[in-house]
């Protein structure tokens, strides 16, 4: 293990389903969002180090019509709720509401890929943009091998967890530079691999 390649950690990008929720399948409303076990926990222990935290987070149901962008917010609402039972709190969100073959609901017939869906880097060039970061100061926890992926090309390292996909969903052949058990092992292994 190479200590000085989390030497300039200071921002933890985040998935959200099967990092931080249960993901049996798309979220379609609060009541289908659960924490993985201590993964709040383990957002507190992110706070706590004074590393800053951003989610995200692909979520094409809304392209497919399945669910509105006032239904996710009551979702993103939930999530702020879990963690803030335990004292825990993410830094900002960033989410893809795009399917390159759906549009309001609509299968189209021309495909329109955006730039932000993962495993696009829109969303990690926004989140590094908005607050001051570089690909170097960061690491991802995903997933998803479109995670992986994502990480890879904007050139920040990434930690794949066994939760939600555990990497085994075959969308890419990308692998992460390292795997966790879970968000909390992830933390755990940064928190003693870093400084
Ligand atoms: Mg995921
Ligand atoms: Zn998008």
């Amino acid at each position: 293990m190479n200590k000085s390649f989390f030497s300039r950690l200071r921002v933890i990008l985040l998935d959200r389903d099967g990092v931080i929720n249960q993901e049996p399948g798309p979220i379609l409303n609060p009541d289908q969002f659960a924490m993985i076990p201590r993964s709040a926990e383990a957002v507190a222990r992110i706070n706590k180090k004074g590393w800053k935290c951003f989610v995200i987070t692909n979520q094409a149901a809304i392209a497919r019509g399945d669910l509105t962008k006032e239904v996710f917010e009551q979702i993103t609402k939930k999530m702020h709720l879990e963690l803030q039972m335990v004292g825990a709190h993410i830094d900002g969100q960033y989410f893809c509401p795009h399917h390159p073959d759906w549009k309001n609901g609509r299968r189209q017939t021309n495909s329109l890929p955006c730039l932000c869906r993962k495993p696009g880097t829109g969303m990690l060039e926004k989140a590094s943009s908005d607050h001051g970061f570089v690909p170097q100061e960061a690491v991802f926890i995903g997933d998803t091998t479109t995670d992986f992926l994502a990480a890879a090309d904007w050139g920040t390292s990434s930690i794949g967890v066994l939760t939600g996909n555990g990497g085994q969903d075959d969308k890419t052949s990308v692998f992460p530079n390292y795997w966790s058990d879970d968000l909390w092992s992830a933390v755990d292994f940064l928190l003693k691999n870093s400084d």
